[in-house]
């Protein structure tokens, strides 16, 4: 019998962690594999704020194949079924409450999703502290002591310059992340509904979501400088400075959220094709296509559940390669026309319009077209606090 074939995952994200489970639940005697992440424990992850709407046919359905999804039922909420657009004047062009639809796309806190994915591995499985380097190929043999090296370590990969030469560009919108206690400034309850808030114009938006501990996420967007991250002093009064004349209560959201994070957005190239030949380097979730406002974690995961079983029945990786690169060049270019839409100087109307749409058409579109999907999908996470 010849010796398993070993694998080496890279980075412990969500996209990371669903290959791992779904490789080790399936325990095929023809693979190992190790998982190494760079940060030092499961606490320490930087990035962990957060809601994520995990898709039926992508993010559910990766839990389904990881056997997590009853788990993943009780801990997600309908909080993305209530939903209302503003304009900068305060002035409601949509609003949705919970109709018991089940096109509402489940929502979860990522803390939560990350711990529930990471407590079904067995233990001593994530190699802590381990930060992939230089990443580089044998020059005798073209490999490693791995047989296949899956590079799953977010925007900034190290894998992907083995496979490619493509790099994260800035999208020209930055995000101040937030959050307000909701127990010390209930005033804000009225403003933001029971689900998410969403206040669009002049190529801005503030974005308020519940999360399940009692607080709003607030995600204020702007089109502005890349080095506005790192040379802007004083965060959220230049926030305020380019919402002047926007209705005060959407500016006082502004001003109560603490623990600050700035998230410029990058997102690689939208057209990268599918490599015809792979060795040993494979790339999943944002390693592989990171993108602006797009449905990132269902795409990393979907990715992870599609890789895991390409490994288990040992069918070339081309064949996950075309899947994976089809999949998301597909998201990509929604995602980047779905920007110009939300970022457009009368976005309000135009996106409250595509949620009005005859409710047969509603339904067909919105399990792949829901909001707080592309809203976010890229953070690509500097972590610039
Ligand atoms: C606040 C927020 C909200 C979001 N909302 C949504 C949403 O609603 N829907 C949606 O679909 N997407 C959403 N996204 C995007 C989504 O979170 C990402 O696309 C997704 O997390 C990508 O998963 P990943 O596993 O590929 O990468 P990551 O989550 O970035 O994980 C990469 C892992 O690799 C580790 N790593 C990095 N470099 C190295 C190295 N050199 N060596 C070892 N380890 C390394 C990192 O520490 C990390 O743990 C959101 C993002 C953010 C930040």
């Amino acid at each position: 019998m010849s010796p398993p074939t070993r694998v080496a995952i890279i980075g412990a994200g969500i996209g990371g962690l669903t290959l791992a489970r779904i490789l080790q639940l399936r325990n095929s005697p023809n693979l190992s594999f190790a998982i190494y992440e760079s940060d030092s424990d499961a606490a320490a992850c930087g990035a962990l704020a957060g809601l994520l709407d995990l898709k039926f046919e992508s993010g559910e359905q990766a839990m389904k194949d990881a056997g997590l999804h009853t788990e993943f039922l009780k801990l997600s909420r309908r909080v993305g079924a209530h939903m209302r657009i503003l304009d900068k004047s305060g002035k409601i062009h949509h609003e949705e409450t919970d109709t018991g639809s089940w096109f509402c796309n489940p929502q979860i806190d990522r803390r939560q999703l990350r711990s529930l994915i990471l407590d079904s591995l067995e233990p001593g499985t994530v190699q802590w502290g381990h930060e992939a380097t230089l990443m580089r190929r044998d020059p005798a043999t073209g490999k490693g002591i791995f047989d296949i090296i899956v590079g799953a370590d977010g925007a900034w990969s190290r894998v992907r310059p083995l496979v490619c030469d493509a790099k994260p560009i800035y999208s020209g919108i930055t995000l101040l992340e937030t959050k307000i206690d909701m127990a010390q400034n209930p005033q804000f309850g009225p403003l933001v509904g029971e689900g998410t808030m969403l206040a669009l114009g002049d190529g801005k938006g503030v974005l308020a979501q519940h999360d399940s501990g009692g607080m709003i996420m607030l995600h204020s967007a702007l089109r502005v400088p890349e080095e506005w991250a790192t040379t802007s002093a004083e965060k959220v009064g230049s926030m305020l400075e380019h919402f002047e004349g926007w209705d005060e209560r959407i500016r006082d959201l502004i001003r109560a959220g603490q623990d600050l994070v700035v998230r410029p957005i990058y997102a690689l190239p939208t057209d990268l094709a599918a490599r015809s030949k792979i060795d040993n380097v494979v790339l999943l979730g944002d390693a592989a296509h990171v993108m602006s406002f797009g449905e990132g974690v269902n795409l990393a995961m979907a990715d992870a559940s599609d890789l895991a079983k390409t490994l288990i029945s040992g069918k070339p990786l081309e064949k996950y390669e075309k899947r994976m690169r089809n999949r998301a060049n597909r998201c990509a270019k929604e995602s980047a026309a779905n920007l110009e839409i939300f970022f457009g100087e009368d976005a309000a109307p135009a996106v409250a319009k595509m949620f009005r749409m005859p409710p047969g058409m509603a339904y067909l579109i919105k399990p792949s077209f829901y909001f707080s999907s592309f809203f976010f999908c890229v953070f690509s996470l500097g972590r610039l606090g």
